[in-house]
């Protein structure tokens, strides 16, 4: 009797063995049905074997083989393998979430993504000859508004969606297959490349059949996506597929749309978490069948499987959104490395500001660096200044001088960018009388101060309270706020400038999925002056019309506990920086600071990554720091404090032992010690050597499995991004 080995999505470190009659060798990687407690679940086969591991009396039988998708392949496998073992998550919890949602459940039926109204069911609306009002209604609203897209379906009330089941079954409406093309982008050509453009195209060609890390150092506007789409076209002409990975999906559908226009008989897809479920499942299919060519999307289309590929390209690729911040705690950019090597293809890095592990590896020679280092067209860099607000009282939040200079450029129908990283009025309320501020009950922080919807809102957890009237401590009415946000500064600014057309652009504004789009649209046709946002406003998004860009509170990162924070800070600069000057007017970016000396803000200034990069370097070599040490994070949290700290006291016990050149720290809280009522605390160790790392955290983690604590939850961070 042939057994199987079932990855299923659950926190053990195993995977589970149940009989199979059918199984055979070449059901790895499909799906199954089993029973697990008194429930069934739904999990991956990992492997088909003669004996079980357990007593074989113990094992039961598989329910069944699920077939409507083709068996993961052995390399994607071998990657989930890989990154249980290296971020020392369970395998199943590893497997099963690489998978589309779609894919989780066992539904092999295919849920219908769209519903319209059929002729049968036009005439009968016109004719009148549905009773049921609550029919007739939905029949007008599909005859009005066309088809109704799985997100609509699923938004309908219960009873309209009974009434829409009755069309269909009446046939007076029916389900309609995807349409999976988008809007057609008319073709457009490539335009010529710059010598440093072209030097790179060649040198890449003259490897672009075997594994090579590249590296490419372009300055903002060097047009590094002009590189990519140029060797992107030898690997789509060469009938191979192409991985690109983009950090955040407000910069996709511009991408999208370049893709498309520049490959438009070349099938492509996007895989990010805005998909609907059913569009995410069919894009991953067309992935695994070698369908789409090329395949745009965010940290977790790492996973995807691609049978044809021939390249892997990260874009910006220093951004901490790589990063998977819960669950298996993977760094997608390191995976798409790690598969690129697996599959013997190039993969290029692309950034402005590279992360100082991609600048070390490319100083030591492991990754070959490439830069461009000019603008196209001639296009200068942006000159940047500081603000110096050292010996100013700086009333609204905004430095006199800054205000005169968007006034002028609001004058002369220039576009200014006003960027503060900071939603909301005001961070803080403020009791001057005793010193009370109101917080959030579930989390560690002040809560926020709204006043477009006039509310105190916990940025942590989302909890909204009313603001207080008075002080719940002295009972002072005088409550004043403190620091500045978005609609403080947009507030600041409308005061000053009365006629400038003003839009702010934050997640308060853009929180529905047509905002941004409209706002975009606003923006390009000049119908805003001035644009108050987050960092949301940083990345990717060229406004040709923009010659200012204004920076306010930076300072808050520059002295900051978590040693990445300037790393961070100084990236971010350099691309708001870059969205200054794109089109033909020259580019000034003003940046209001209370330290004008300090040397982050002078390389900056001179726009001297290499500079800033080689401080920080020789900092975190004095300070012994990444990316000259190797670290891991234990994260605990439950519901009191001291269980979390109880717990990792008892996990660096555990750790003594076996902790040969690694250095085991004292549990402490985290840097956020409450969110969501939970209680959070922290143990780092870390190694100069990486393989004395990781034999560690084998044996620790074996170690931790065994202790079965119920106290705390814990996962482990390999390579954090955040301690
Ligand atoms: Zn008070
Ligand atoms: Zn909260």
């Amino acid at each position: 009797m042939p057994y199987i080995k079932v990855a299923l999505d659950v926190p053990l470190p195993k995977v589970f063995d149940y009989s199979c009659a059918e199984a055979a060798p070449h059901h790895v990687g499909l799906r199954v049905r089993v029973p697990f407690g008194a429930k069934q679940a739904v999990g991956v086969i990992m492997a088909v074997t003669d004996a079980p591991t357990i007593d074989p009396s113990k094992v039961r039988p598989a329910r069944e083989i699920l077939s409507d998708l083709a068996p993961l392949p052995e390399d994607l496998l071998e990657l989930l393998r890989f990154v249980s073992d290296y971020y020392h998550h369970p395998i199943g919890e590893v497997v099963l979430a690489a998978l589309p949602t779609r894919y989780r459940s066992g539904t092999t039926r295919r849920t219908v993504a769209t519903v319209a109204i059929s002729s049968d069911g036009s005439a009968a609306l016109r004719a009148g000859l549905d009773r049921s009002p609550v029919a007739a209604a939905m029949l007008a609203m599909l005859e009005s508004r066309g088809p109704l897209g799985e997100r609509e379906l699923a938004e309908l009330p219960p009873a309209q969606r009974r009434a829409l089941r009755r069309l269909v079954a009446r046939g007076f409406a029916r389900l309609v297959a995807h349409t999976a093309s988008p809007v057609a982008a008319p073709a457009s050509m490539p335009p010529t490349l710059t010598a440093e453009q072209s030097a790179f195209v060649a040198g890449f060609s003259e490897s672009a059949d075997r594994f090579r890390t590249w590296l490419l150092h372009g300055i903002t506007g060097s047009g590094k996506t002009e590189v990519y789409l140029a060797v992107m076209a030898r690997v789509v002409a060469a009938s191979r597929q192409v991985l690109l990975l983009v950090p955040e999906i407000g910069l996709t559908p511009q991408l999208e749309a370049t893709l498309r226009a520049r490959f438009p008989a070349c099938p492509l897809v996007t895989l990010h978490s805005s998909l609907a479920a059913s569009q995410r499942a069919d894009n991953w299919a067309a992935a695994q069948r070698g369908a789409a060519r090329i395949v745009v999307g965010t940290r977790s289309a790492v996973f995807a499987p691609l049978p044809r590929l021939g390249l892997i390209v990260v874009d910006e690729e220093h951004d901490v959104s790589y990063k998977q911040n819960e669950g298996v705690r993977y760094s997608a950019r390191d995976l798409a490395i790690w598969r690129a090597r697996q599959r013997d293809v190039p993969i290029i890095l692309g950034s402005a500001t590279p992360s100082l592990e991609s600048y070390a590896a490319a100083s030591g020679g492991r990754y070959t660096l490439a830069r461009l280092t000019q603008r196209p067209n001639a296009a200068t860099l942006p000159t940047v200044k500081l603000v110096s607000t050292a010996a100013l009282r700086i009333e609204g939040g905004v430095a006199p001088a800054m205000l005169a200079a968007i006034e002028d450029r609001v004058a002369r129908r220039e576009q200014v960018l006003v960027f503060i990283n900071r939603r909301g009025y005001a961070p803080v309320l403020l009791c001057y009388a005793c010193g009370w501020a109101p917080v959030c009950p579930r989390c560690a922080a002040h809560t926020v101060l709204h006043r477009t919807r006039t509310l105190m809102l916990c940025h942590h957890c989302g909890r909204e309270e009313a603001v207080p009237a008075s002080c719940t401590q002295c009972g002072n009415a005088d409550l004043q706020p403190v620091g500045f946000g978005t609609q403080r500064i947009e507030a600041t600014i409308r005061s000053a400038l009365p006629a400038a057309r003003l839009l702010r652009v934050d997640r308060d504004t853009t929180r529905t999925r047509e905002a941004w789009p409209r706002m975009r649209q606003a923006i390009v046709q000049r119908e805003v002056d001035v644009l108050v946002g987050t960092q949301l406003l940083s990345k990717g998004h060229d406004f040709e019309g923009v010659s200012l860009v204004c920076v306010l509170n930076a300072d808050r990162s520059l002295y900051s506990t978590d040693f990445r924070a300037s790393e961070q800070l100084f990236a971010q600069l350099l691309q708001v920086s870059g969205r200054a000057g794109r089109g033909a007017l020259p580019g000034e970016v003003l940046i209001q600071t209370a330290f004008a000396s300090h040397p982050l803000y002078a390389a900056v200034c001179a726009h001297d990554y290499d500079a800033f990069a080689r401080m920080l370097f020789e900092e975190r070599r004095l300070a012994g720091l990444p990316p000259f040490v190797y670290q891991a994070l234990l994260r605990a949290e439950a519901p009191r404090s001291h269980r979390a700290l109880d717990f990792l006291a008892h996990a660096a016990g555990l750790a003594a032992p076996l902790a040969a050149g690694v250095s085991v720290y004292d549990p402490a809280p985290a840097a956020m010690p409450r969110l969501q009522g939970r209680e959070r605390a922290q143990l780092l160790v870390q190694s100069q050597s990486r393989t004395a790392l990781h034999r560690f955290l084998d044996r620790w983690c074996l170690a931790l499995w065994d202790a079965k604590t119920t106290r705390a939850r814990w996962v482990l961070d390999v390579d954090p991004l955040e301690i």
